[in-house]
């Protein structure tokens, strides 16, 4: 306080000192007579501004001077770290300027001067807990793995930076693909900030992929608590993995429990096509027949799926064809004009050898939506009704070249799933499966006359046109 009221009281002088200078200056003309004791100078004005500039920095270093001083005079009153702190603060400013320049540098992509500055800044300012995120990230951009890892590894022992040190070697297990390493720098991570959105999906994203269900949902609920996620995709995602974790737990042989899990999940999202076939298989194993006719519906409502009718067909599995059609009404009556339906009553009248119902059923199917089912079925109709081999052919042979209608497509890198995963086979995307028609180049099958040759070669030309 009193040192900065020193310092004003030094440049309101210094300053009255140059305005009466100059008047000096201007009144006496050419020359400047300055009379020190009984001697007379005479300066030119070149040599008075001289005069002046050499004022500047006498006042300049008398500040210095007397800054100093004052620091020995507390030095000498007892004051031990006075000298030092004087000292200290010139070298904190050249460290902090030399951080400055440094992330400077990292801004504009020049690693190795950032990498100078950074190791500038360490020796002023001896706060490596600062100097050795500049160094780390430096190391980073100039691809010096080994380096960056060592320094990554200096975060871990100071409570302040530990959190960065550990998402950084994260991040070069994650790239190098030692996936295990990362996991438990993930977890760990996650137990120094659970709030951190980032970590919680790479951990999230580690579980599910080591298929560890339980850590996953955990990780999950952590996100909805610090509101990373949307309530009802957080349903939904619990559900996939609460699914994962049921198949893990019957294939173990623990039912009971994952029975339970099933139906949990089921409740979580009802429109879960995997999650709503096992939480029926759960009821019928429980003997409650309406809810598992009941959370069928309800995903048939959603989105017809042949995996519920299969669910749907083992609730009772060894009925007539006929009591089969009159107990699937039940369901085809949800949606009745989805192709899937569709479809499904078609199939049902076939195994009951009603043709000319399974023809009604598919109606204008074949030519609105001509996928490879529809004609296969379409094919076994007309075979069904006796009509010429040639038509049979025909269907078949359209078949081959159609479209597979709705597969698993993952929506992140659009690849066919053979069946239904929490993880894309692919991409490695958590809950990316989506049931719908594969985009046109993934459906494209091979030619159809090359796959039966002998069925459909010789008809091929005639029936297709
Ligand atoms: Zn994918």
């Amino acid at each position: 306080m009193l040192w900065s009221l020193l310092k004003i009281l030094f440049f309101v002088i210094l300053v009255a000192a140059l305005a009466y200078g100059a008047g000096i200056l201007m009144e006496t003309g050419p020359g400047l007579r300055v009379a020190v004791a009984d001697m007379e100078f005479v300066l030119g004005p070149l040599q008075a501004v001289i005069l002046a500039l050499l004022t500047v920095v006498g006042v300049w270093l008398l500040l210095r001077v007397a800054g100093f001083l004052v620091a020995l005079v507390r030095f000498l009153n007892g004051d031990e770290t006075a000298i030092s702190r004087y000292f200290s603060r010139s070298r904190e400013r050249r460290g902090f300027q030399a951080l400055a320049d440094g992330m400077l540098a990292l801004a504009s992509g020049e690693a190795r001067l950032a990498m100078s500055n950074a190791a500038k800044a360490e020796r002023f300012l001896r706060r490596p807990d600062l100097t050795n995120l500049l160094s780390a990230q430096a190391a980073e951009m100039l691809g010096d793995k080994g380096r960056a890892r060592d320094i990554y590894k200096k975060l871990l022992g100071d409570d302040r930076t530990r959190f960065v040190g550990v998402r950084g070697l994260m991040k070069q297990k994650l790239a190098e693909g030692d996936t295990e390493t990362a996991i438990k720098l993930a977890e760990k991570a996650f137990v120094l900030k659970p709030r951190h959105a980032e970590t919680q999906t790479t951990l999230l994203q580690l579980q599910a992929n080591a298929e560890d269900w339980k850590g996953a949902r955990k990780t999950l609920n952590a996100k909805l608590r610090h509101g990373n996620i949307p309530r009802d995709l957080h349903r939904r995602r619990d559900a996939v993995l609460a699914v994962c974790e049921a198949r893990d737990l019957m294939v173990d042989g623990d039912e009971p429990r994952a029975r339970d899990l099933s139906i949990e999940a089921n409740k979580l999202s009802p429109d879960l096509v995997p999650a709503a076939v096992m939480a029926a298989r759960a009821y019928h194993a429980q003997g409650r027949e309406k809810q598992a006719v009941r959370v069928l519906r309800r995903a048939w409502e959603a989105q017809p799926h042949p995996d519920i009718a299969a669910a749907f067909a083992e609730l009772v599995p060894d009925e007539t064809p006929q009591d089969r059609i009159l107990r699937f009404g039940q369901l085809t009556d949800v949606r009745p004009d989805d192709p899937e339906t569709r479809m499904l009553t078609a199939e049902l009248a076939i195994a009951a050898e009603d043709f000319p119902a399974a023809r009604k059923a598919l109606g204008d199917l074949v030519d609105t939506a001509p996928t490879v089912r529809a004609l296969t079925l379409m094919a076994a109709v007309e075979r069904g009704l006796g009509s010429d081999d040639e038509v049979v052919r025909g269907f078949l042979a359209k078949a081959l070249g159609a479209p597979r209608g709705p597969q698993w497509v993952c929506d992140s890198c659009a690849t066919v799933q053979p069946a239904w995963a929490p993880v894309c086979g692919h991409c490695g995307g958590f809950d990316t499966l989506a049931w719908k028609p594969a985009p046109a180049n993934q459906a494209a099958l091979a030619g159809a006359s090359n796959m039966l040759p002998l069925l459909v070669g010789g008809g091929l030309e005639k029936s297709v046109e």
